[in-house]
Formats: C-alpha cells, structure tokens, sequence
C-alpha cells in the first residue's frame, strides 16, 4: 500500500483539539494509557495464542520496552503483543470505541461551562486512551504488525493529530506495536529516564509484564569534562512486575489499588472500597473485587455486560465474565484468577462449571460482607446519640481507628448510588436475603434521610407494635402528606417512607424482619391492634352504626368505583382516603403497572 491519507472520525477530531489545547498539570497520564495499550495487547495476545502457538513466533517472553532519543527527541513504546494489522490500525486508531472516552465527550459538551483548565483535569481523570500521546507529541507514528502476518504486511500509522492521519506498508520483521511520540519542546522531561521511571512506578506499577529500559551506567568525565550517565545496551526491568492481584495484601498500597481499578473499570474516580482474598478449599482461586463510588449511566441497562476479568493461572481469559457475580451485583468489577478452570473455557462452559458457581457464591458473600462492614459505621444519627459508636458498640471503642474512620459516610454513598439495584437482589438471590434486608436503608416519618434500616426501626418501635409500618409513594412530599399517615403521627408511631420505584416490587419478596410482619399503611384496615384504647375503639363501632344511611348510599353511588366504603379510626383531619385491599395490588404498583402500559 503506498501512502494514504484518511480523516479521523469527527468525534476524534473534537477530542484531539480539546487534548492538544488543554493546558493541565497532569500531562504525564500519556505515559500510563500507552503502557496499559501495550499491556492490554499483550494479553489478547496471550489468549489468541491458547489456541495457536504459532502467533508467538517462537518467543513468547512478552515485554514493554520505553526507550528516548535525546538527538531526536522521540520516546517510544514498544511492545510485543498482539500488534495490528493496516485495517485494524485504520479503524482503531481512527475512531472512539471505547465507551469512557464517549462519556467523557458527552459530558464535555454537556457543560459548555467548563473552562479549558477543568477540562485538561477531566482528561487527566479519565484518561483519553491513546490521544493523550498528544499531550506531549506534535507527531505521533505507529509501526505495527499483527501476529500471524507476514513481515511485509506491517503499517506505519503517522498523525500530527490534526484532522488527518496517513498510513502505508512497511516490513516489520518483530511482531507488536511502537508508538514513537516525537515530543513537544514543553515535553522535553520525558527525555529522563529517572523521570520516565518515576511516572512508570506511579501509575504502573500493577501491570503484570515486565517494563523495561536501557541501563544507565556513569561514565567520568574526560579531560576534566564532567562525568556523566550514558545508556548501556543491557534492558533492566523497572516494575514488579507480578500480577497485582496474585501479590500479598500487606504488598499492595492504596494508591497500587486506586491506579489498578482505574486500569480495568475505564473509571476515573478511586474506588469506594475493596476487598482482596486468596480463597482455598475445593475450589481455589484469587477475587480482588471493587466497589465503585458512582454509578455508571448504563446501570440499569440489563443487557450490558458486566462482571468481573477472569483469569486462569495469572492468564488472562475474558473481559466481563457475567457469570462470576449474580446480576444485582452487575457493578462490581474486578478480577476473579482461578487455579482451576481449564485455560480454554469459553463462556458457554462457565454457565455449567461447578467451581464457578462456588466462585460466583464466594464473591457475593464477599461483597456482601464489605457492605456489611461499611454499613456498621454508617447508621443513621438519632437524636442522643452520635451514630457510629453506638453502632459498633461490640469490640469497638470509642475511638475508631483511621481506617474505621475512612469508612464513616460510605455506606449511603454506596446506597445512593446502588441501592435500587441491590434490592433486585430480594428477587434473585433467596439465599442472602436476609443479608440484604439488613441492608436496606428508607426514609422515615422521623427522618428524610435514607438511613433507617428495618433494625433501626425496630428498635424504635412503641410497646405493644406489632408491625413494621410502611407507605410507598412517588416522592418523599407526596408520602409525608399522605393522610394514611394521620393516625400513625397522631400516635407517635414511625413509618417508613419508600420512594424507589423498585420499593413496591422488592417489598412482595419481604414479608417481614426478624419475626415482625411488615404492613402498608395503604392496605386493608389498619390495625394497630393494642395501641388502639378501647375508647376509641369504642367512639368508631358507635360511628359506624351512626352513619350506616350514609355509608349505604355511598356505596351505590360510587359501586363501580369502590369495593367497599367504611368509616375509619385512621384519619385525624382529612375526612376521607383510599386504600386497597388488604392483598390488593397497591396504588403505587397499579400506577408502574398502568405506566408500563400494562
Ligand atoms: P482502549 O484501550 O480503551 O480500547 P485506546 O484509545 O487506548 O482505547 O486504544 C484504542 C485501540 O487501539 C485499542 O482498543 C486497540 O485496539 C488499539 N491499540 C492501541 N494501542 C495498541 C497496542 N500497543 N497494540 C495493539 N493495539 C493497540
Ligand atoms: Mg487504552
């Protein structure tokens, strides 16, 4: 192919201004996308060759090399993985596929407000992928070919990222990819190797393959020149180079942790928590698994796939191994790395595998208990008292330690953004669903906050109660000023107050806490059962004897209407309310039903 010239897509071009016209401090983010490119290629080369050797081409030692030329002022990124072919270069290098970076876009244009220095701290925090090279470069060429090809069909990809890129054919006997950067004259740093090393050791250091640079030796001066360190021909590894995962939990710092998860989640927020464990017994296996602290846009797109990264033996596998969580917990990612399944599992056979069962029932129970653990140090302040040391009273003192401490507000962070879906899990998952009860958190006739969890409440309850009492409406105003509610504050009684959506599905899957019932307040006839005095009891028998005519009459007028017609002992100043049955349907779930066009 002789020299050719192609456009970039115009999202690409949009993006590439905004890279090149940023000034930020966080420039040094390119270094940590083009290694993550060159790690990622290297394990899709890794899996491809499960199947056929003969891509390694008889050297399967899969490496990183970052080396600069001071005289040309270029830094390269070399790798030996998978590589691309023409094609492959042309549309992956020409376009945005990657659903971060539209997100990223999305929420650019979404704000025209943001200045060009917010918007350089953006990119810093998503990472661009590839085109943050141009945060460093004017010219940006890439020499590559594809495993499996021929030397001859190499491509050398050439941008100065402005609107076009050209490509042609070369030779490339190695197999992978260099991404050579020729620098701007304000990038001239990266010609260091201390600096490269530094910036490779922050934001790199959980990537598993060897990073190498040339040797530095020091070489006295001359003739009374100075001495100084020249580059030797030898290549040093500069990382640990050991899966991050497949390292001791003491090894691994916060930051190690926070760089890692931006690595595989594309996310650009640290995590909110996670929780690293070698599992043994039948079924062995590694599960490093993250907690985000947002929730993507597509959260409640069922058809997404989510999950974990499977490997087997440190090899990489697959990309969202849906079968390794259930599908409530479909925002959780990490890296399941199992000492059992065969290396050539497809994901046909993950469905049917035992051991992935036990793997999928380990990593639920886990990231149960993380909740479980964020949740203690997150109870809803009551009156009198100060919340988190009343909630930990055993084991725990008064002062909490700084790790205890960094969990403190977690849990309704994490419940803000998740806790509709976790309540898919009453549905689907039988087995925890106690767990999950405790994990519920509403807003009650004593607090707007979405805090009050059914144990709290139970705690709370007046002597003689005998039911958890609910409502269910559309907002929190519409469920305040409900008139069900008017006995229940009259007498003092808390409900809670639920507004999800998902509250009235999830709630046919609860019928009660540790051992008391709970019972709508919309439903049937309220019985609060000895907290009603016998006077009142009294006052409402003799009212409905009083008002028979009228109730009669009422019910002809409205019988297509209304089932039934009575007098109540449930209001204090409105004079009248709807309520259903006590199975009916409730009110809230006719409207999603009448909504969904059912
Ligand atoms: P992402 O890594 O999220 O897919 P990037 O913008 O970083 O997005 O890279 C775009 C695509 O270019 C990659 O998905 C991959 O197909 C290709 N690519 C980039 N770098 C390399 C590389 N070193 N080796 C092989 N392919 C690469
Ligand atoms: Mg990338």
């Amino acid at each position: 192919m002789t020299k050719q010239t192609h456009s970039f897509q115009a999202e690409v071009s949009q993006l590439l201004h905004l890279v090149t016209h940023s000034l930020y401090s966080n420039k040094e983010i390119f270094l940590r996308e083009l290694v993550s490119n060159a790690s990622d290629a290297c394990d899709k080369l890794r899996y491809e060759g499960l199947n056929n050797d003969a891509l390694f081409e008889g050297n399967a030692d899969l490496e990183v090399r970052v080396s600069f030329d001071k005289d040309a002022r270029t830094l390269t990124i070399a790798d030996n993985g998978i590589g691309m072919s023409q094609e492959e270069a042309i549309a992956h290098l020409g376009t945005i596929a990657k659903s971060g970076t539209r997100e990223f876009m999305g929420k650019l244009s979404g704000d025209q407000k943001t200045d060009a220095k917010d918007q350089g701290a953006l990119i810093g925090q998503f990472g661009v992928g590839f085109y943050s090279g141009y945060i460093v470069a004017d010219r940006i060429t890439v020499e590559s070919r594809r495993a499996g090809l021929k030397a001859s069909e190499g491509v050398r990809w050439s941008s100065t990222g402005t609107g076009d890129f050209e490509v042609e054919t070369i030779t490339q006997a190695e197999r992978g990819t260099k991404i050579i950067l020729h620098l701007r004259d304000d990038a001239e740093e990266y010609l260091s190797a201390w600096k490269l090393k530094s910036v490779i050791n922050k934001y790199s250091d959980h990537i598993s393959l060897p990073i190498r640079m040339r040797k530095e030796e020091w070489k006295e001066g001359e003739n009374d020149q100075p001495g100084e360190m020249v580059l030797t021909d030898e290549w040093e590894t500069i990382n640990q180079a050991n899966a991050l995962w497949a390292r001791a939990k003491k090894d691994v710092t916060d930051e190690q942790h926070n760089e890692f998860y931006k690595h595989i989640s594309h996310d650009f927020e640290p995590p909110l928590a996670w929780s690293h464990n070698r599992v043994e017994g039948s079924t062995e296996y590694t599960q490093l698994l993250y907690i985000p602290s947002k929730a993507p846009m597509d959260l409640f797109n069922r058809d997404k796939k989510s999950g974990l990264k499977l490997y087997v033996k440190r090899v990489f596998i697959m990309d969202d191994a849906e079968a390794l969580m259930p599908s409530y917990l479909r925002f959780i990612k990490g890296v399941v790395d199992s000492a059992d399944l065969p290396l050539n599992v497809s994901r046909e056979l993950l469905q049917e595998s035992r051991d992935v069962k036990a793997i999928r029932e380990g990593n639920t129970r886990r990231v149960l208990a993380v909740l479980e653990d964020l949740a203690k140090y997150d109870k809803a302040p009551v009156a009198g008292d100060d919340g988190v040391t009343d909630a930990t009273t055993e084991g725990v003192t008064d002062v909490l330690s700084d790790e205890d401490k960094a969990k403190q507000g977690k849990y309704s962070q994490f419940y803000a953004e998740f806790g509709s879906v976790l309540k898919e899990g009453l549905g689907e998952d039988f087995a925890n669903k106690d767990k999950l009860a405790k994990l519920l958190r509403f807003a009650s006739t004593s607090t707007d906050a979405v805090t009050v969890s059914f144990a709290d409440y139970k705690a709370r309850m007046k002597e003689g109660q005998e039911a958890i009492y609910y409502i269910t409406a559309d907002s929190l105003a519409a469920a305040k000023n409900s008139p069900q509610l008017e006995v229940f504050r009259k007498k003092g009684i808390e409900v809670l107050l639920m507004t999800d959506r998902v509250d009235e599905w999830a709630l046919n899957f609860v019928q009660e806490f540790d051992g008391t019932p709970l019972q709508s307040v919309a439903k049937g006839a309220v019985d609060l059962g000895s907290l009603q005095d016998e006077a009142e009891k009294k006052a409402a028998e003799d009212a409905a004897e009083a008002f028979k005519p009228v109730l009669a009459k009422l019910k002809e007028a409205l019988k297509d209407k209304a089932d039934d017609v009575r007098v109540t002992t449930r209001l204090v100043d409105s004079p009248a309310c709807l309520v259903v049955k006590d199975h009916g349907m409730s009110m809230q779930l006719a409207r999603m039903l009448k909504q969904a066009g059912q």
